[in-house]
């Protein structure tokens, strides 16, 4: 049951009053306190003020009990701490009931203490640390209390089971507050809820704030009162709790985790990986807090004071890094990756490329998410690798069962080799009928080439201005992009004009686009059959990545084919970037370009990370090859393991609906990242098709001039906004967005937020 929406006991105050005459023997003028769901009465006495506690007839005995049991348990064990004292009854019982209409409602009479609600004055440093020692010793003191009915009490506000608000944080309203909130929870989930389970627990007052301490005339704390959320749980939340209500409106936010801590720390060090969680467990609480005291004012239930402002998770997210630094007392997750660069530059070479500055150590990955080493969750929107999602179990499972039962090769009959390439067959058309494995695109790409050029006769080679095909030789010279400006040159390869329609020479919705750059392809053909060498292959990868994820008319790549078919050549549909529904318009980019190539070349998502490489191409294509090269056959291409993975992969995009998905998806983020552009003059244009999105990014509208080290800066302002995006592009000014196909509508706007907010910050100088 949800005891947010208790209603109140209404009880006259003239039955209240004989209650307290017949069974305390206590007389007063009696008044009411406005509470969530008790009904509280102040009784005013000349021999000393009283609080009567009536418990609404659902909470009964279990609630009662346990409230009037730890307060006596701290009257014995620790005598001077502040805390209300329990008034027993004329028949000396400290839970009573009084009936009304009925009903049962359980009573408990406690002494009043005295004092303003801390909330009313100003938080000095002292007053923290104060507050941290008194948290610390209230735990002390009640560690050694239990009662059967308090781990079984379900509480909204039990930090314990904060994820079960993650259905609730739509009540947010907004887009950006929703997508932090989510993120905040659903990282509670998956990484602090399994470690709170793993740390020092009791009977906790789990509801500590400014509201429920007080302090006296002279600005010293006097009491914390209310125990009514009482739960079993980790005894860090209390100092979180506190830490997380105490932010509201405060300038500084990280004296207020020192000094509580400070505080805590005289009377109960805190465990290490206590320190560690705190600043995550202030940010749960905060979204917590945010969502409760959304949905009661929603609901019209109460109208409890706002003890946090949206702003400070989102503050708290922009600083994390900074304040688990200054709770843990260390900066071991700076230090240890400062030493595995060192460490990986000595073993690995000198100049190492790495995303992110500093680097990232990512120590685990599920779904859209990974995680650091220091804890934190990032959402990637950059890594094409794991296709259907980081860590698939459907996947690890497939591998894992056949790296127990069986590695061999194709020189032996296999099912999982022939099951894969009859799947992969099936999404393409009939002409494309022979498959054959190796292990990774840039091999895929080098075969292919081979094959080509005996098919052809021909060694000379079109592909994109600035592409990518893979690191081998072959590969290499048809790669561009791997090269420092100006250095590319390969005698045998000649350029295509990259069709860019908001760069380039022909703008978007010319009428002479395709004429104009597919022009291109012959003016390479004519240059390669002059200096003799002919073309045995164009190349084109559909997604344009390398280039920026270009926006091409229908037509245009297929204009290309023509020509390089027309000078004796072969084309080579490149996919590993677009193929397996990326593109959401069909299963390969090829077919959204709508052509049929002479080869398809796979690579990077077919296994979801484990090495797969593929070439399918007709039959007549492997024949001629094979018959003047001799057999071919590659040791791990197409082993039991590699094709179990393909094939799971093509079972999960199948059974998740991952490639429509895609479609939905990604163009509900352009849509997204477009209404961006309002805001921010830099994003010059946005593009793509399904999961593969650019966002070009300018200095000026009109000029074009490129916002190269912008776009850099940004990599690390969105990283540190938690999320991974990539850039590419000729001049380096495009953000590249391709995440995993896991991704969903409900995602987008932690991605567009976190862009947002980035933006701002570069903007702003902020960072
Ligand atoms: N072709 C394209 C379009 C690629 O993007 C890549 C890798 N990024 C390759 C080929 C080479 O694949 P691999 O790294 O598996 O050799």
């Amino acid at each position: 049951m949800d005891h947010l929406y208790f209603q109140v006991p209404h009880i006259p105050l003239s039955r209240i009053g004989t209650f307290l005459h017949d069974v305390y023997g206590v007389t007063g003028q009696l008044k009411v306190i406005p509470a969530e769901r008790d009904l509280n009465i102040h009784i005013a006495r000349p021999e000393g003020n009283l609080l009567l506690k009536l418990l609404p007839p659902e909470e009964g005995r279990e609630a009662a009990e346990p409230l009037a049991g730890v307060l006596q348990h701290i009257e014995r064990v620790a005598p001077d701490l502040p805390v209300p004292r329990v008034y027993l009854s004329v028949s000396q019982t400290p839970v009573t009931t009084l009936e009304w209409h009925g009903q049962t409602y359980c009573a408990v009479l406690l002494s009043w203490l005295p004092g303003r609600i801390l909330a009313e004055v100003a938080l000095s440093h002292e007053l923290l640390q104060s507050l941290g020692r008194l948290l610390a010793q209230l735990g002390m003191a009640m560690r050694g209390y239990m009662h059967p009915a308090v781990p079984s009490r379900h509480l909204v506000w039990n930090m314990m089971t904060a994820d079960h608000l993650l259905q609730s944080s739509g009540v947010l309203g907004s887009q950006s507050d929703v997508a932090s909130a989510r993120m905040i929870l659903e990282g509670f989930k998956s990484e602090i809820k399994p470690r709170l389970a793993r740390l020092r627990s009791q009977i906790i007052h789990g509801d500590v704030h400014p509201y429920n301490a007080l302090v006296n005339v002279d600005g010293k704390l006097s009491g914390i009162i209310d125990f009514g959320d009482m739960i079993y749980g980790a005894l860090v939340l209390d100092p979180a709790n506190m830490i997380a209500d105490c932010l509201m409106g405060v300038a500084e936010i990280e004296p207020v985790f020192t000094h509580i801590l400070r505080g805590y720390g005289t009377v109960t060090p805190l465990e290490e990986e206590e320190r560690e969680l705190v600043v995550d467990l202030v940010a749960v609480r905060l979204v917590t807090s945010e969502i409760i005291t959304k949905q009661r004012q929603a609901s019209g239930h109460g109208n409890p004071a706002s003890l946090t402002e949206v702003t400070s998770f989102h503050r708290l997210q922009a600083n994390r890094t900074r304040l688990i630094e200054a709770v843990t007392g260390s900066k071991r997750c700076a230090a240890s990756n400062a030493d595995m660069l060192t460490r990986r530059k000595a073993a690995m070479g000198g100049k190492p490329l790495l995303f992110y500055d500093p680097p990232l150590h990512i120590v685990k990955g599920e779904g859209v998410w990974l995680t650091a080493s220091d804890g934190k969750r990032y959402f990637d929107c950059y890594n094409n690798v794991p296709h259907v999602g980081h860590a698939h179990p459907a996947i690890a499972d497939a591998v894992a069962k056949q790296m127990r039962q069986l590695s061999t090769n194709t020189r032996y009959l296999t099912d999982e080799s022939i099951a894969y390439a009859e799947r992969l067959k099936a999404t393409l058309d009939p002409s494309l009928d022979t498959v054959i494995f190796v292990n990774s695109g840039s091999e895929a790409n080098d075969v292919a080439i081979r094959m080509a050029k005996v098919w052809t006769g021909n060694s000379g080679a079109i592909c994109m201005d600035f592409a990518y095909h893979g690191v081998t030789e072959a590969t290499d010279a048809i790669s561009p992009s791997n090269y420092p400006a100006g250095k590319w040159q390969v005698p045998h390869v000649r350029l295509l004009e990259a069709p860019d329609g908001y760069r380039g020479a022909v703008k978007h919705g010319a009428a002479d686009f395709v004429g104009h750059y597919a022009a291109s392809a012959d003016k390479a053909a004519a240059a390669l059959a002059a200096s003799g060498v002919g073309v045995a292959i164009g190349i084109i990868d559909s997604a344009f990545m390398t280039n920026g994820i270009l926006d091409v008319p229908r037509g245009y790549v297929l204009s290309i084919v023509e020509k390089i078919r027309a000078a004796g050549g072969l084309f080579i549909a490149d996919e590993v970037q677009s193929g397996f529904g990326r593109m959401g318009t069909a299963m390969w980019g090829h077919q959204h370009h709508g052509l049929v190539p002479d080869f398809v070349t796979i690579g990077k998502p077919a296994g979801n990370g484990f090495p797969v490489g593929v070439i399918i191409t007709r039959g007549e294509i492997l024949e001629r090859f094979t018959s003047e090269t001799g057999p071919f056959f590659s040791t791990f291409g197409g082993n039991n393991a590699a094709c179990a993975a393909g094939v799971a992969v093509l079972d999960v995009i199948k059974q998740e609906g991952l490639q429509s998905r895609a479609l939905a998806t990604g163009h509900e983020l352009r849509n997204n990242l477009r209404s961006l552009m309002q805001q921010h003059e830099i994003i010059g244009e946005v593009r793509g098709v399904g999961l593969a999105t650019g966002v070009e990014l300018v200095r000026n509208r009109l000029t074009l001039e490129p916002a190269n080290t912008e776009t850099r800066q940004l990599l690390n302002l969105i990283r540190d906004e938690g999320v991974l995006v990539g850039s590419d592009g000729k001049l380096g000014n495009v953000l590249k967005l391709r995440p995993p196909l896991a991704f969903d509508a409900e995602h987008v706007p932690i991605v567009t937020n976190a862009i947002d907010r980035a933006l701002f910050r570069l903007k702003t100088g902020a960072f």
